[in-house]
């Protein structure tokens, strides 16, 4: 069979490439560390630093297509790569989805709407953004956040001076706060010939800013809002030449969706779709990247409900093994707080 690289060895590589071997294909991943929740189920592993040109070069090498599970990989080291090998979602859509300012520029000029933003590189640029924009305001790093960690919030322009500290005087954007009730993310694959296929909208609950609980078929607003996210998110996608899955986050405005962010990758916020969907993310991310036809997105069920066992709530595992309906899923990893540990899932027929 042919062989699947796979960028980064967390758990959205481990479930890739089980998603893989269901449908024959050995994967090939690449990692920093000696080994990772997808070392358990890759057919091979290979340590070396994202930044390693050459590793990398090496690597796709030894795979028929390469793909990513990771965000934050150096898009100079890829670049290298690209050519040699089918390389998918491509470095461009991965250097545009990892700064805030060239992707809610990229969404602009496809008339996708966005909080009111401006890039910000100074603390007196941010004094006048905060001018403009006014409060409260969000400062976000343009890179590496997560989990709303590089961001601070304005209630007024006295906070100005303390959210500069708060991110560390990092390149910046300044967006206006939206007021809205809910949040949601559209899941869509697309596959080269340009056919995109969207799941279901969760309902996501976060905890501490992280996701605790996603629910389908979605409810209330969400609802109303997804035929226009799942429009708006495959004109993205489309604009992009996007290949695979890709996650869009919106918020549920008073007058329609408005884009936040986007991921180049599988999503926890689609992990239910393992069980509840008729072909999971992971799936068709694999048959898309493989210029396989899509599968289909239908519910597996009337409702399903995924849940994040984060740090110590993984040791509630013997009583998920003991109901007769839940899909545990551990990821082989190290209890620490907040650690996305495993989750489980729950489909009603
Ligand atoms: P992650 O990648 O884990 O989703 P992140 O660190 O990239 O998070 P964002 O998704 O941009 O950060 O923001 C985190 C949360 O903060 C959002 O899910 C939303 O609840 C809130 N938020 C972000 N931007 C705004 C905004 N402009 N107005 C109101 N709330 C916002
Ligand atoms: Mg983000
Ligand atoms: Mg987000």
């Amino acid at each position: 069979g042919s062989t699947i690289g796979i960028i980064g060895g967390g758990q959205l590589g481990r479930m890739l490439a089980v998603a893989a071997a269901q449908i024959g294909y050995r994967s090939h991943v690449y990692a920093p560390e000696a080994t990772g929740p997808a070392g358990e189920v890759c057919a091979e592993w290979t340590q070396g630093d994202y930044e390693d040109a050459g590793a990398l070069k090496r690597f796709a090498e030894s795979c028929h297509v390469v793909t990513y599970e990771f965000e934050n990989l150096p898009v100079e080291a890829l670049a290298a790569t690209e050519g040699l090998r089918p390389f998918h979602p491509s470095v461009e859509a991965l250097r545009i989805a990892q700064d805030r300012a060239l992707e809610k520029g990229f969404a602009g000029r496809h008339d996708i709407p966005t909080a009111p933003w401006t890039a910000v590189n100074t603390l007196d640029e941010l004094r006048d953004a905060v001018a403009g924009i006014g409060t409260p305001a969000i400062l976000k790093t343009r890179r590496f956040g997560y989990d709303g960690k590089g961001q601070a919030r304005l209630c007024s322009p006295d906070d100005i001076e303390a959210a500069w500290q708060t991110i560390g005087g990092q390149p910046a954007v300044l967006e206006g706060f939206v007021r809205f009730d809910v949040e949601y993310s559209v899941l869509l694959a697309r596959a080269p010939n340009g056919e995109s296929v969207a799941w279901d909208v969760p309902t996501n609950v976060h905890s501490n800013g992280v996701l605790a609980l996603s629910t389908v078929p979605p409810q209330g607003q969400v609802a109303e809002q997804v035929a226009d996210a799942v429009t708006l998110s495959k004109r993205l996608a489309d604009a992009l030449d996007y290949v695979g899955v890709l996650a869009v986050e919106w918020f549920a405005g008073a007058d329609g969706p408005i884009f936040n962010e986007m991921a180049p990758r599988v999503h926890n916020s689609g992990h239910w779709t393992i069980e509840g969907a008729t072909t999971s993310q992971f799936e068709n991310h694999i048959r898309a990247i493989c210029g396989l036809p899509l599968g289909s997105t239908s519910l597996m069920g009337s409702h399903v409900e995924m849940e994040n066992l984060i740090g110590e709530e993984a040791e509630r595992w013997p009583a998920i093994l003991a109901e007769r309906d839940a899909h545990l899923h551990l990821y082989g990893k190290s209890v620490r707080p907040g650690r996305k540990m495993g989750h489980v899932t729950r489909v009603t027929r």
